[in-house]
């Protein structure tokens, strides 16, 4: 958890030095926000189930954050449409529909 936590806190602060620039692609921001969100909830499920049932209750913030981070995984682009800005970048050729 707290290697993905550093990598994640690493890439988003390479991405803002990026963007300070003025050299940051949209496709990087992609790569950021899939990966970031994509490992938060992660490490929210390994949270999840260190506390076992209780894990499940709101007894704890833990679940709380955990459907938290389903929104933003959302409301930050979806890791399809993350992934198709990706592969355009890297291959050149568009699968959008
Ligand atoms: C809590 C919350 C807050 C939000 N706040 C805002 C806000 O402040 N401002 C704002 O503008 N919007 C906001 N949104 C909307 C959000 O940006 C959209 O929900 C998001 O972009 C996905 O669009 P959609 O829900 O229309 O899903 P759709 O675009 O209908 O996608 C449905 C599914 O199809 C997939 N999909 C879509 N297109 C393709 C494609 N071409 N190829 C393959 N798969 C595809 C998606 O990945 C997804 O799995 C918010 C959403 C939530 C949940």
């Amino acid at each position: 958890m707290s290697v993905e936590l550093g990598k994640g806190m690493l890439l988003a602060m390479h991405l803002g030095r990026l963007k300070d620039s003025g050299t940051l692609h949209n496709a990087q921001v992609s790569v950021g926000k899939l990966n970031n969100v994509r490992e938060a909830i992660a490490i929210a499920r390994e949270c999840r189930t260190i506390l076992g049932a209780n894990g499940v209750t709101l007894e704890y913030p833990v679940i709380r954050h955990a459907n938290n981070l389903e929104s933003a995984l959302t409301y930050e682009g979806t890791s399809e449409v993350h992934q198709l800005v990706i592969g355009q970048a890297l291959t050149g050729e568009s699968a959008f529909r």
